[in-house]
């Protein structure tokens, strides 16, 4: 997913930066709120995480531009300003989640993961891979037309991975993916999920790589391509 992080305070950008790259995100970073507007026209951003208080255009300044204009991109809103009207003001205007600062990087990679899960099922409803169709929002998969049977936790890895195609998921991203279906995933039970799906893919033209050491990825099979 591509990030734009909207932050004045080096070191909270850094560390936002540092984190969501690691999360296998291509993360854009700017400090100033009219370079950051103009920005948001040129690119399609997956995610923005907004600070308020930034030189040239404001944050929520820059929140009611964007929504005035229909983009509907998801804004993590993660500033200082702790006072209830700052919050309900930038809510109103269509944020769609606030953190106050000083805040724990985990609960940011949390709130992060959970705006991009609502991405993923609204603004990319089809994946297509090698013969695979994958439906998202209806979490159906079909191999040439025909369903193939999967459970809920083989859909939920599957869509994990091919919502990062061709990208490294590691076990942990994946465990917390799938952790709506089944909050008690052991390393163990990743595996056979992992498995059993890569059994149902076969001949698919997908199949999942294991990346060592790393994690997993989804990629279209080079065998089916040829
Ligand atoms: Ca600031």
């Amino acid at each position: 997913m591509r990030i734009l992080i909207i932050e004045d305070d080096a070191a909270i950008g850094d560390a936002i930066g540092a984190a969501l790259g690691s999360a296998g995100h291509a993360v854009d970073r700017l400090a100033d709120g009219r370079l950051a507007d103009a920005a948001l026209r040129d690119h399609p951003y997956d995610l923005v995480v907004l600070d308020l208080g930034l030189p040239g255009i404001d944050g929520i300044d820059l929140l009611r531009r964007l929504r005035s204009r229909a983009d509907a991109v998801p804004v993590l809103v993660a500033t200082a300003r702790e006072e209830l009207e700052e919050r309900v003001r930038a809510l109103d205007l269509g944020a769609d989640d606030y953190l106050v600062k000083p805040f724990a990087l985990r609960e940011f990679e949390a709130r992060v993961r959970a705006l991009l899960r609502r991405r993923t099922s609204q603004g990319v409803p089809e994946l297509q891979l090698g013969r695979l169709r994958l439906d998202l929002p209806r979490r159906r998969a079909h191999v040439d037309g025909a369903a193939l049977e999967l459970t809920p936790r083989e859909f939920g890895l599957l869509e994990a991975l091919a919502t990062r195609l061709d990208r490294v998921v590691s076990r942990e991203q994946l465990i917390e993916a799938l952790c709506s279906w089944d909050t008690t995933l052991t390393d163990n039970g990743l595996d056979i999920a992992v498995y059993r799906l890569r059994r149902k893919l076969e001949g698919s033209g997908a199949r999942i790589r294991t990346a060592r050491g790393l994690g997993y990825l989804l990629e279209e099979d080079d065998g089916a391509r040829a």
